[in-house]
């Protein structure tokens, strides 16, 4: 067990030099309890707000889209520490298995079946998004619109196409449609690939919150432009990453967040990856 223990902070340590993180057998117990101990959450999450205050408005990144897209899914930061950087986000685990949601504290990870399991500290994420979501702007949808409709009345009334937001919408949707993607055996395919063997759920008449981001343009290659949401149902018990929906109405919610610190993983596939090539076409086959 020691040993077990031992070895998570070894990887922790490696993930987080470059970060200049100090303290970090302290703070890694800490953020175990975090995950182990649902009762101790808003204590612990206060606690992490007071220590993080001045990162509220920080989107937090585990390495890069253009990795992920290249397979390198071996995870290198455990959910206990990322959870430490947000309340709130997306991304997918070890493997590429899942789908990550983060709403109010809580991770999930939404496997092929469609269900939302609850995740534990232990478990690693090669590619994550995370921030402590606070609304800056909130906005009621009374008629019913698609994903691309949902968009385009967000682009205009963000303050500007050159941040980062998060976006929270809580809707009732008379369709949705998500999928997720099962675990990947190495040598790991690249994503366009892994997606072709995903599972596509969809949903009638129900209710959920939208989770996501939007990036802008220029962050191509390092994270995705545009909108990038995954759903969970009212319930927490399903979801997935948003492929359609027709939501009849729902309250919307954006967080400004006008800093971006990325954390590169140290190791592993991530070394000898060739990034900065054009990837626009898998791009474009991951989000069908
Ligand atoms: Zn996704």
């Amino acid at each position: 067990m020691t040993k077990k223990i031992l070895l998570i902070v070894l990887i922790v340590l490696s993930v987080t030099f470059v970060s200049g993180c100090t303290n970090l057998a302290k703070d890694f117990s800490e953020k175990f309890g975090n995950i182990e101990k649902p009762d101790n959450i808003e204590s612990s999450a206060e606690s992490a707000s007071d220590l993080l205050s001045s990162e509220t408005d920080v989107l937090y990144q585990v390495s890069t889209i253009d990795a992920l897209l290249q397979g390198v899914y071996d995870g290198v930061l455990p959910v206990a520490e990322l959870a430490t950087h947000g309340d709130f986000g997306i991304g997918t685990f070890d493997g590429l298995e899942g789908e990550m949601l983060a709403l109010d504290g809580n991770y999930y990870q939404i496997k092929t079946d469609g269900i939302a399991y609850p995740v534990s500290g232990e478990m690693l994420t090669p590619f994550a998004i995370v921030t402590y979501f606070e609304a800056d702007e909130n906005f009621r949808l009374e008629k019913p619109v698609n994903l691309t409709e949902l968009e385009n009345f967000l682009d205009l009334n963000l303050p500007s196409e050159n941040l980062f937001y998060a976006v929270r919408v809580n809707g009732n949707f008379s369709y949705i449609k998500a999928r997720s993607v099962p675990r990947q055996e190495k040598p790991y395919p690249k994503l366009a690939d892994a997606v072709s063997t995903q599972s596509v759920f969809e949903f009638e008449n129900i209710s959920g919150t939208l989770v996501g981001f939007k990036a802008p343009e220029y962050v191509k290659g390092v994270n995705v432009p545009g909108y990038h949401l995954h759903f969970i149902t009212e319930d927490r018990n399903a979801g997935g990453h948003v492929l359609d929906f027709e939501m009849e109405n729902g309250d919307a919610a954006i967080d400004i967040t006008s800093e971006f610190f990325m954390e590169l993983p140290t190791s592993g596939d991530f070394y000898n990856v060739k990034l900065g090539q054009d990837l626009q076409n898998d791009m474009e086959k991951v989000e069908k």
